[in-house]
Formats: C-alpha cells, structure tokens, sequence
C-alpha cells in the first residue's frame, strides 16, 4: 500500500521538534525525524519516536458517551450537546456565570485555546478559563512580567549553542526537554561550562562542572547569595544595570543579609562551589540560563523566579544571543495555551481582563458584553466546588485527578459538581468521573499551531481522519455555542479563520499567518509590523516595561517541613521515559517496558537505616493520603529526601502532595512536602 508523509510537529513536550508522520491504510504507522527542522534537526527523543502508539485507534474514545446509573453508554452528539448546554444555561441562570468554566488544554492548539477562552468569555460570561500552566510556569508568566514585561523565554533554544557558560536550575533536560539536554550536551563538548543547581544528583548535574546540590526548597537563599558574592567582587556589569535596569542599590543592600557563612548554612552548599558559580556566570561573555519546575512548583515559586531574573539582569546576560532567561515550558502546547488567554485574568496577547480598553476592544470584536469580573484558577473551581459554589466544568485534555496536588480533595471537587465534563481521546482517570465525555480528536487528526517553549508557533497539519465520531476542540465549542443559543457567535469554517481572528485581536501574533507560518518553519513572536520574521531575542535594547525591575525577595520555608512523624522530605520528578498523566505515552509498550510501574527513590543509606531491600514494598503516606509502592535506591539523592514520579495512575504521588500555594500565582507547592515510610512484608 502507498504511503504519505505529513509534516507535524511532536505533541509531548516544548521544545517542539519536527516529525513526519508516516501514514498508511489511515493510520500513523511510524514517524520519521525532520532533518531540516530548526531546534530538532533531525532528532527525535524515545518519545517522540513512539508518537504513534498514543494516537492509536483500539482504545480511543470514539462517541460521545453519558453517565446513566454509574455506567457510561453511547449517545448522538445532539443528545450530549443539548444535555450540556441546557445544564449550563440552567446554572448560568439560577447561580450565576461564575459557577460554571472551563479547563483548557495545553496538548492543544492555539485555536482550540483561542475558541476556549472565547467561548468562556462570550458565551458562558466568565473569565473562569485555565489550564495546566497554573501548575508547571504560572509564576513564570507573573515573575518574568514584573521583572523583564514578558512571561516567556528571552532567546531561542539554538543560543544554548553561542553560550560559554550555561546555568540550569530545578530541571534535568535529559529527561525532559531531552533533545535541550542533547544542545547542552554538544556545547559542553565544544568548551561550554555547565553549572547545574539541584537538589538531586541529575544525569545532568554527573556532567556539570559545578554541580551546586542544594537543600530543597532554598533557592533564594541560594541565588541571593551568589548575587552578594557577585556585588562583593564587583563582578556585576555596571554599564548594563545603569543603562538597563532599576532598583540595584535596594537590591544590593538587601542581598547584603546573604553572607557565605548564612547561604552556606541555609544551602548545604560548599562557599567555594558558590564563589565559582558566581564568577563564572557573571563573567561569562554569553551565559545562558534556563530553569524548570524546581523554582516554580513552590509556595514562593513568583519570588523564586524574580530572584533568578534578579541574576541575570545583575550580570547583564540578557537581550543578547546566547543569554537569556528561559523557562524551560512543559507541554507541547503550554506556552500557545498561555499567550492564548486560557488564563483566568488575561485575554490573548496577555491583555489585561482588568483594563477597560481592552474589553472594550474584544466585545466590539466578539460582538457581545465580555465579562469584567476577574475569574478562578483551575484549583479555585474545583475549591470553590468543594464549598458547593461551582456546579459545572468542561475539562479539555487534561488529567487533574492524576496531575493536581492532594488528588483526595481534587477528586472531591469534581464529584461536588453538578455536570462535569471530559473532552478526551482515551478514558483517563478524570474522565471517569465525568458525566459527560466527548470524543476529541488528536493533533494527528487536525489542523492548527502549536507554540514552543521558544515562543516559536509551528504548523501542523491534518494526516488521517479522528477515529468514529471524534471531533476538534474548537469545532465542539461552536457547535456547543450554538446549542446553547449564541447563534453565529462562534462560527469558524477552519482552523485559519479562528488564527486570523486571534492574530487581528493582537500585537505579537499580528504578522502571522499559515502562509507565512508555512514558508518560515514557524515564526517566534513577537511577529507583528516591528517584527515581520519574528524575533529571535526578545529585549535586545529596551524591555516592554521600560527598566529591567530588580527586586528584592527572601527565602521563606517550605509550607509543610519534616518532623517526628512525617521524617522524610518528598519530592515530585520526571522520567525521560513518560508524558504527564500517561495517557499517551503509557499507550506505547516500548516505553511501558522501560519504566513500568511507579516506584519511590531512596538514598542507599536511608534504606539501610530502615532495613529496606531494592524493590521492597512500601505505604508512603503524608498529611493527606498514602500510597503502595516500591522502592529503587538511588544515589542521586541525598539521604532524608524522597523522590517520586508523577505518570503512574498506580501509585499517583499526587495522593501525597500539598496543595498549599503561591499567594500570587496559586501554584501549588508540589516540589516539597513530608512524609513517612513503612516497610509492607515482602512477598
Ligand atoms: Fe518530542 Fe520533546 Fe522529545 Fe522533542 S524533546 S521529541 S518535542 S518529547
């Protein structure tokens, strides 16, 4: 049989690599690797290479389906749609729009986020719109706003290239990010330096030349201490922070408290380890710095992220090629779903929901009344559900049951509610609990854009048909709005039309169309009069916010800390292996056969001391749930922390996690927490 070959782009993670589908009979039967890609060239990593297996056909959810007496049967999508939408109509009028919203997807496109965060606003009146970057890089989108003006990563992944000294912090891109961790790895090769500062021993952190492994949770004390250091020797560029930046001799004096001997303390750190990091990044000629959830996923996760912006404006290793401050996304589609506007206080572009101008601006548009109140966070519903004030939710390819933290109050939420709603390609654990699920299609089955973590939005392209009645998110939403009386309020005919309509609506996305989009391997933006071919390098001579904010902020202790009865430190990772809940990736039995099960790491010593064997059964239990599991020793950590990963529905280490926040951002704080081990008999 022939076969053809369409050009997309990998639906895991954010770096967004080139890959052809290979498509035979209907069905993606390989993937090759697109040699001439920008960012991939020609590389895949294992999951990318098994794409295939988690689109495939025999377990997808192919009709809608209603919950009746605890079972699910098949319904037409007229009953499904009428069922919703008379359910929304009925809470909108009996309790108001601010009890209804929607979970968009970051696996998905820029249209589908788009038509979600439309359909909220102007269908359901409600800024009660978010998805998964609540969190992974919420307090990346506030931190980097206040300090730089903009919430996403400054250069571009090739500038890892032209760096001499790279610096990571809290992630391991040879996990995730894998093919980043392969860029590292080659400029490493050719004379790169490679700081790395993590509390565990990462494969990474074995190929750094300065592995600073810190005490969890004391990232500030940290980077407030290499910045002492930094003011001390005098290494900081002065003719940068005159020119560029404001608030330097506030910052100085307070990071004037983070003496050696303290940091050391508060760190676990050697002093001459810190004093080298601290010369080598601030005397760099380009140093390119890049960090994951290890400064996010706490409760001071928008101060830690001001204190690494605070580092590299210090330095001046920003605004030029291979500098930079770069959050490394997560999602495929994270950074597309945020400057979409699937966030609660922002439309797309980050237009404020608080300035007048702009509402005024989108209702004119939209043709409808916006609405002014600003709306919950992802965890805000499903709280506010617990208190009996949020009565219907549609979830669009996303697992919160498996993926939120303390999954017993999660899982409370959503039974609190009076309709739920998945939109899903297979039965995840939140769609069980669903009352209604509805077919979608895969990023193989549509057209559309997804944006990379280098704020590059890249094509994909339609391969094959969405199996039995699957649909697209956006075309269920206007086929939602209708049902629910909104007439032509939504009434795309393509995926093109719903981008030019976001592109008209703002600046940064304003010179981009498919066309160009097609002939240009993608296009980062801002793209716009300014910028016709995008930009490579955001601030080169001005920030958006005029000065570089510095700002000073302190190190606070982790909400939960261990004591008598909770004695370890727990810790939620990654493996290379494995995307988010699984759902996709378990599907593959090649990546199944490489990490199976979950499974919690322990330090050699901690289980000597508990008489544990490799492998041995155990409960793992913290304040709010507990777990079975089985151990694997490993010396990437150091005794008293625990580390667990979060894919496996089996053993969900979000059983265990805290859901204390971030004031700023509700990010919760799913680095850290205290637990407590018991031996289970062998068996
Ligand atoms: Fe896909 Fe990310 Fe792997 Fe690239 S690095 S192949 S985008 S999972």
């Amino acid at each position: 049989m022939s076969q053809t070959h369409v050009n997309s782009i990998c639906p895991f993670c954010g770096v967004g690599c080139g890959m052809c589908l290979v498509v035979q009979d209907g069905t993606i039967n390989a993937v090759k690797p697109i040699s001439a890609h920008p960012i991939s060239q020609g590389k895949l990593c294992a999951k990318g290479w098994n794409t295939p297996f988690g689109i495939n056909k025999h377990n997808r959810i192919t009709q809608p389906l209603m919950k009746k007496n605890g079972l699910f049967e098949t319904v037409t999508w007229q009953k499904a749609l009428s069922y919703i939408a008379k359910n929304l109509n009925t809470f909108i009028s009996e309790s108001g729009s601010s009890t209804v919203g929607i979970i968009s997807s970051a696996r998905a496109t820029n249209e589908d986020n788009y038509a979600a965060q439309k359909f909220a606003r102007a269908v359901l009146k409600t800024n009660n719109v978010d998805h998964c970057a609540r969190i992974c890089h919420s307090p990346s989108v506030v931190g980097l706003k206040q300090t730089v003006g903009s919430g996403a990563m400054t250069n571009s992944i090739d500038d890892v290239s032209k760096a001499d000294v790279i610096l990571v912090i809290g992630a391991d891109s040879t996990e995730n990010h894998a093919i980043i961790g392969g860029h590292i790895m080659r400029a490493k090769l050719r004379g790169a330096k490679l700081i790395v500062i993590d509390p565990r021993q990462t494969r990474l952190a074995q190929i750094a030349d300065l592995h600073l492994q810190l005490k969890i949770g004391s990232n500030i004390a940290l980077l407030n201490g290499l910045l002492n250091i930094i003011f001390q020797h005098n290494w900081q560029n002065g003719d940068f922070l005159a020119r560029r930046c404001e608030g330097v001799d506030a910052l100085k004096e307070h990071v004037a408290n983070y003496s050696l001997e303290k940091v050391v303390k508060l760190t676990g750190v050697e002093g001459q380890k810190l004093v080298e990091a601290a010369k080598l990044y601030s005397q760099a000629n380009a140093a390119f710095l890049a960090y994951g959830m290890g400064i996010t996923q706490f409760i001071s996760g928008t101060n830690n992220v001001i204190a690494v912006s605070n580092l590299a404006l210090v330095c001046g290793q920003i605004g030029r090629e291979g500098t930079g401050i770069n959050p490394l996304r997560g999602q495929n589609n994270v950074q597309g779903a945020c400057d979409m506007g699937s966030l609660p206080n922002v439309y797309p572009d980050y237009q404020s929901v608080a300035d007048e101008k702009v509402r005024a601006k989108f209702s004119c548009a939209w043709r409808t009344n916006v609405p002014k109140a600003p709306g919950l966070t992802s965890l805000g519903m499903s709280n506010q559900a617990r208190n009996g004030n949020f009565r219907g939710l549609i979830i669009f390819g996303e697992d919160p049951v498996v993926t939120d933290p303390d999954r017993n109050q999660v899982e409370l939420g959503m039974r609190a509610m009076d309709m739920l709603v998945v939109v899903e390609l297979f039965m995840t654990e939140t769609a069980k609990m669903a009352d209604v699920i509805l077919p979608a299609a895969s990023f193989a089955e549509k057209q559309g854009t997804f944006t990379n973590c280098e704020r590059r939005v890249q094509l994909i392209h339609k391969a094959i048909e969405p199996p039995g009645e699957a649909k697209v998110d956006w075309q269920i939403l206007c086929a939602l709005a209708k049902a629910m009386g909104a007439g032509n309020l939504m009434n795309w005919q393509s995926s093109e039309q719903v981008f030019d309509e976001m592109a008209q609506l703002t600046n940064s996305f304003s010179g981009m169309n498919y066309a160009h989009l097609a002939e240009r391997n993608g296009l980062q933006w801002p793209c716009n009069a300014e910028h016709p071919m995008g930009t490579r390098w955001l601030h080169t001579n001005v920030f958006p916010i005029g000065k570089g904010k510095l700002i000073a902020v302190d190190q606070v202790s982790s909400d939960e800390q261990p004591n008598a009865e909770y004695p370890f430190w727990f810790t939620t990772t990654r493996l290379h292996y494995h995307y988010g809940c699984g759902s996709m990736t378990r599907q593959s039995p090649l990546l199944e056969r490489e990490t199976p099960n979950g499974m919690l790491f322990i330090h050699p010593q901690d289980a000597v001391d508990l008489g544990l064997k490799n492998h041995q059964a155990v409960t793992v239990s913290s304040r709010r749930g507990y777990l079975e599991t089985r151990i694997v020793l490993s010396d990437q950590l150091v005794p008293g922390l625990l580390s667990m990963p979060y894919h496996f529905k089996e053993a969900p280490s979000n059983l265990l996690t805290n859901d204390a926040m971030d004031p700023t951002t509700e990010m919760p704080e799913l680095k850290v927490c205290a637990v407590r081990l018991v031996p289970l008999p062998d068996n």
